[in-house]
């Protein structure tokens, strides 16, 4: 089976002591090739180290996450600007988006951020890696005026409702299906049935929301398959099939 992540932070500091090993595991699980999403300068340097010691296995990207806009945030914009203007690669502008769960601070700029960045990628012919929490209305309504033909990319980690789910994919985006589709709780199996799997994508979003049977514990990119498995059992399909069409639908928006 060949899987991709379509977002994994496995250059983050949790795996500081055994990235080796979670890459071998990864590469074992046949999850092959790995997005990197950046986040902020604090760890933009552990992407990009990670994605030159092995460019066939991993992917970076450019954006300032929502949850690192600050009153200084034109500079780390500015950062982004500087590497999508380097000539180096970059698979997407992400992650990009809204966040207002933990702190509503700096809403307007996370705002600005956002649409700024959402114009670069769409300049640039990339698609955006989008993080929401507590925003996704808001956040929709903020790429509707945005939405055209170059406008793509991915709701990672997806979790609103079916109604938000068919306005995205209409607006161009595919959905990030990750642990929480294996949580017992979780309204997402329900949503995620009733739409065509053309529009989804595997993700780990790793070290966090780690899947069922290691949910609470450091998530890591070989766990893929977990949710694979759960998505094939919703489908009623093969994992086989949910690995080939993801990985198919994931090499067509990041053009791999
Ligand atoms: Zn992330």
């Amino acid at each position: 089976m060949d899987f991709i992540d379509t977002h994994s932070h496995l250059y983050a500091e949790e795996f500081d002591n055994d990235r080796a090993e979670a890459i071998s595991r990864c590469l074992e699980a046949g999850v092959n090739r790995l997005i990197l999403p950046d986040i902020d300068a604090t760890s933009r340097q552990g992407m990009l180290d990670m994605a030159a010691s092995d460019p066939k296995h991993f992917f970076p990207c450019a954006g300032l996450h929502p949850t690192s806009v600050d009153g200084d945030y034109k500079a780390g914009l500015k950062q982004v600007e500087t590497m999508l203007a380097s000539g180096q690669r970059f698979y997407a502008v992400g992650e990009i988006g809204i966040d207002l769960y933990w702190d509503q601070t700096f809403k307007r700029e996370q705002f600005d951020a956002f649409a700024t960045q959402v114009r670069w990628a769409k300049e640039l012919g990339l698609p955006i890696i989008v993080h929401i929490r507590n925003a996704i209305e808001k956040t929709i309504a903020a790429l509707e005026p945005l939405a055209d033909d170059r406008l793509r990319g991915v709701f990672h980690c997806f979790s609103g409702t079916l109604e938000q789910a068919q306005k995205a994919i209409s607006m161009g985006f595919m959905l990030g299906i990750g642990g929480v589709l294996t949580y017992k709780k979780s309204e997402l199996p329900s949503i995620v049935e009733q739409i065509d799997i053309q529009h989804l994508l595997l993700e780990t979003d790793c070290p966090y929301l780690a899947p069922v049977p290691h949910r609470g514990k450091r998530n890591e990119s070989s766990y893929l398959p977990f949710v694979a498995q759960k998505l094939a059992e919703i489908k009623q399909v093969s994992i086989d099939e949910v690995a080939a069409r993801t990985t198919t639908n994931a090499e067509k928006l990041f053009g791999l």
